[in-house]
């Protein structure tokens, strides 16, 4: 899939532009605080509707200004596809349309530019508590299977109103009442988890091992809820009804919900002797080779779940690699096959990705020179 063209429109510091964005893709080169960012943020916004830095919508909207829109124009084999996105700050609405309709739902609404984003604060997957890790599987398993997203959010909502009856007055009786749809979401919670980290192991493995020149490296899911023994959805969902049961009484005392997906983790430990956890263990550069490994693995589920290749969104991540590192990762990336690529650079030097095929294009406060 490739960016054909991307209109801008008071989406944070961005000047208002309409832009052709190359067939190979683009470097975006400019000094700090220039608008490099926002770009690929705007950008990634198309894809999950939403900033890629946790920011609010309200914070998308330039300064002093009231709406933004984004609108990008995809090509693909089939044809073209426009995505537009909007959002007041005034009343609070988004608006998106894919080809000038309105979705019925939000999430029907994500996932249509097929692109996957590196970025240097990625490492937080890594070296920060379990929610990240959660939060990274979510949305990649939301972007690229059926029934996740909703799943999700059904989860959410239930475990929202079964924690309210803990925290009920005289909570007994109604506590139960959520177990049935609490367990049904969460068994296509932890299932789905379950079978992309397994299946994605031995990539994990590899990339890891490519990029690092060959150290070796592990993925492995720890659910809250004991699954070994669960082949299918329906007895992952019994095994977490007979968990659930099990932490009744807990749960009353401290009047919270002490088992579910909600508290699973992913471990990457570095192989050896000692299995390290790279959390615990891992050296900055570990850490990242760790974080770009997700990253590989999420433009590998996006080729097989989408069957067409993403387009790579890379925001300024040669920085903090060492030669080699980066060497290895651009090897990666930049197979025969590769796609589009739209990467962000300080620096004309620190562009080394197809250094003689990509445009180069400036960035200062704001206003692109393409
Ligand atoms: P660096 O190389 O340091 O990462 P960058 O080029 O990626 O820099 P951005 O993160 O894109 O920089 O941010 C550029 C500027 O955008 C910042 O100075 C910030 O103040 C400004 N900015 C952020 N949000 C808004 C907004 N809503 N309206 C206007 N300007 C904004
Ligand atoms: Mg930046």
């Amino acid at each position: 899939m490739r960016l054909t063209a991307l209109s801008l429109r008071r989406f944070r510091n961005l000047a208002s532009q309409d832009l052709a964005i190359p067939r190979e893709g683009l470097a975006l080169v400019g000094e700090n605080a220039q608008g490099k960012s926002n770009f690929l943020e705007a950008i990634y916004y198309l894809e999950t509707l939403r900033s890629f830095r946790g920011a609010r919508d309200d914070q998308l909207v330039g300064f002093d200004e009231d709406v933004f829109r984004v609108v990008g124009t995809l090509a693909e084999e089939t044809g073209t596809r426009e995505v537009a996105a909007a959002y007041q700050r005034t009343g609070r609405k988004k608006k998106v349309t894919i080809d000038g309709e309105e979705p019925d739902r939000l999430t029907d609404a994500i996932g249509h530019v097929a692109a996957v984003l590196f970025s240097p604060a990625d490492v937080a997957i890594v070296s920060e508590g379990p929610a990240e890790r959660r939060r990274f599987l979510d949305i990649v398993l939301s972007l690229n299977v059926d029934g996740y997203v909703e799943a999700l959010a059904e989860y959410r909502h239930v475990l929202g109103q079964r924690n309210a009856a803990l925290k009920a007055p005289r909570p007994n009786r109604t506590v139960r009442v959520w177990n049935d749809l609490l367990v049904e979401a969460g068994a296509t919670l932890m299932h789905a988890r379950r079978s992309w980290v397994e299946s994605r192991a031995e990539g994990f493995s590899r990339y890891y091992a490519d990029v690092s020149g060959g150290q070796a490296a592990a993925q492995s899911y720890r659910p809250n809820v004991q699954i070994d023994q669960a082949s299918d959805v329906g007895e992952v969902g019994d095994a977490f009804r007979a968990a659930l049961e099990e932490a009744e009484s807990s749960d009353l005392r401290l009047r919270t919900t002490t088992v579910g997906p909600h508290r699973d983790e992913v471990r990457f430990h570095l192989d050896g002797e000692r299995e390290l956890d790279v959390r615990e263990y891992g050296s900055g550069g570990q850490r990242r080779t760790v974080a770009l490994a997700l990253r590989l693995l999420e433009a590998d589920t996006i080729r097989d779940a989408r069957g067409h290749e993403p387009i790579v969104l890379m925001d300024d991540v040669f920085a903090e690699l060492d030669e080699g590192r980066s060497e290895r990762i651009m090897e990666l990336i930049d197979r025969d096959d590769a796609g589009q690529v739209i990467l962000t650079a300080p620096k004309e030097s620190d562009v080394k990705l197809r250094t003689d095929v990509l445009p180069r294009w400036s960035i200062a406060a704001g206003r692109i020179d393409a």
